[in-house]
């Protein structure tokens, strides 16, 4: 069973750009690239934008996660009516507070390391060929890359949080047609990872591309933001963006740090509200809800990833790591949870409040 999204409108790119990129409602997820057969959509300021001749395939809009079927609606789908609607967190197996054993992961890692830690299973336990990671370094001034990764080595020079967008989508869809890869990890934010989704579980969706991501990580997202937070607001405030070894946000704070690990630049989130990206605002899902493992720092200590097991995939990689001892993991805390909850419902309500004004 799949869910049905055909409609009796032509929905085409010119569609989309009426729905959701002229609104502002676009987080550059990279699918409608992605998709089109005769590579007609490009990208101009951040935004998707016609570059070539369409050819009325609808398959840009099909796979785009701001229009319809709702989260809701492939919850159901993937889960099978488990539970899950009605709670801020979506359905979930378990929840851990975890960190890597290796140093080395965790000295480049955005919290516990735990993300890389998967990737680094999948690949050698050949669950997967590669992985999607999103690339960027001070050398480069933290403009980030969606890339394949195929070695371990790829992977960690990957880790670490980029708080700008970054079109992950094009990165399975570089490892499927470039590398003729079916077997992908796929890491992303909860809109990248809806895209996906919907490419697996809905009747227009890309069946062979959503396929090819056998093992779907997702990263907790409360927003992403426009790369002039790195272009702009770094030198604004004296701090050379090549200075800055690694990102975090942590207690309503995005903080850099040097290589050192001195905390270089430490500022509340709400003060960066005009880097953010509109889209985000629309978006209800802070934990990846449709993912097989989740990921983000919000419940635990700090250095510590909080690891949400939604799927049977997500609970095997998860469980094979701690048989390998490559990852440390207790049961959340119940004061770690509560906050959980508290900010993901934050979320969640943002969403209705921005969609009623809409
Ligand atoms: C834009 C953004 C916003 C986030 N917001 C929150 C939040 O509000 N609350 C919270 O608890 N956690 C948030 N996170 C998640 C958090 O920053 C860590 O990614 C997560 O805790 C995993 O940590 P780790 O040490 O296990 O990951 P690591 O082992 O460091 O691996 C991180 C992985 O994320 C990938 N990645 C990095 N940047 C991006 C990007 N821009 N787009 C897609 N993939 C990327 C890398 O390729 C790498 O594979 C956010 C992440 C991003 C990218």
């Amino acid at each position: 069973m799949v869910v049905s999204t055909e409609t009796k409108t032509l929905k085409v790119f010119s569609q989309l750009v009426r729905e959701v990129v002229k609104p502002e409602k676009c987080t550059f997820c990279g699918a409608c690239i992605s998709v089109c057969p005769v590579r007609a959509i490009g990208v101009k300021d951040g935004w998707p934008t016609l570059t070539g001749r369409c050819i009325l395939c609808q398959l840009c809009y099909y796979q785009c996660p701001k229009v319809e079927p709702t989260l809701e609606e492939l919850e159901k789908e993937l889960f099978k009516n488990e539970g899950g609607i009605g709670n801020p967190l979506g359905f979930y197996k378990a929840i851990y507070m975890a960190e890597s054993t290796d140093e080395k992961i965790k000295f480049k890692a955005a919290n516990g390391g735990v993300v890389t830690t998967l990737l680094k299973i999948a690949l050698e336990d050949r669950l997967v060929d590669c992985a999607t990671v999103a690339v960027a370094d001070g050398s480069e001034g933290w403009m980030p890359e969606a890339k394949v990764a195929s070695t371990f080595q790829e992977v960690l020079e990957a880790a670490g949080s980029k708080y700008t967008y970054c079109p992950m989508v094009t990165a399975l869809a570089s490892a499927f047609y470039e590398y003729m890869r079916s077997s992908v990890a796929f890491v992303g934010t909860p809109c990248q990872v809806l895209s996906v989704r919907k490419m697996q579980l809905t009747s227009m969706g890309h069946r062979k591309l959503g396929e090819a991501a056998k093992l779907i990580i997702g990263l907790f997202c409360m927003e992403n933001f426009n790369y002039s937070l790195i272009s702009e607001f770094l030198p604004s405030i004296g701090v050379k963006p090549e200075a800055v070894f690694k990102f975090d946000i942590s207690s309503g704070k995005f903080n850099a740090y040097s290589e050192n690990g001195e905390n270089i630049v430490s500022i509340s989130v709400k003060e960066l509200e005009k880097y953010s990206r509109s889209g985000c605002k629309t978006c209800p899902d802070l934990t990846a809800r449709l993912s097989d493992v989740s990921v983000g720092s919000i419940g635990s200590k700090p250095g510590f990833s909080t690891v949400i097991i939604r799927t049977d995939v997500g609970e095997a990689i998860f469980k094979k790591a701690l048989e390998l001892k490559a990852i440390r993991a207790e049961e959340i805390s119940e004061q770690g949870l509560k906050s959980l909850i508290r900010v993901a419902k934050v979320k969640w309500d943002r969403a209705e409040r921005v969609r009623e004004k809409v």
